[in-house]
């Protein structure tokens, strides 16, 4: 990849990468707010814990963004930025203007959806 797309495509990630570090900035500060002010109030905890639930499940989701852009951002630093993990073909362009932390190719993504299913069922009767 060029140098200049290169480059384009680290600013994204670096946008990403604040954007997704403000939020949970903000959500801890919420947070804080929240219990300050419900102190007093306990009728509100059904309320409030539901409340906590959804938090925790968007802050994993961007966890996990977060940590994409982070192994794209050291791809750049490696010049190994924009092939697929998995087949180490090229990943097109117009797929990473769109998800520039793309690790994988379409077709390993896809692949790697359909094999997961299996392997899931496979574990939890093991678990069993
Ligand atoms: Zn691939």
């Amino acid at each position: 990849m060029k140098k200049n797309k290169l480059k384009h495509f680290q600013s994204l990630l670096i946008n990403i990468r604040a954007e997704i570090a403000g939020d949970v900035e903000k959500a801890h500060q919420n947070e804080k707010g929240k219990e300050a002010e419900h102190m007093a109030d306990i009728s509100d905890d059904a309320a409030r814990s539901y409340d906590k639930k959804l938090q925790g499940d968007l802050e994993e989701q961007e966890w996990v963004k977060l940590k994409q852009v982070e192994t794209a951002l050291e791809k750049i630093d490696n010049e190994e930025y924009g092939t697929c993990a998995e087949c180490e073909i090229e990943i097109p362009e117009a797929r990473l203007e769109i998800m520039p932390y793309a690790e994988f190719c379409t077709q390993c993504l896809s692949k790697m959806e359909k094999d997961s299913s299996p392997d899931q069922n496979i574990l939890n009767i093991r678990e069993l």
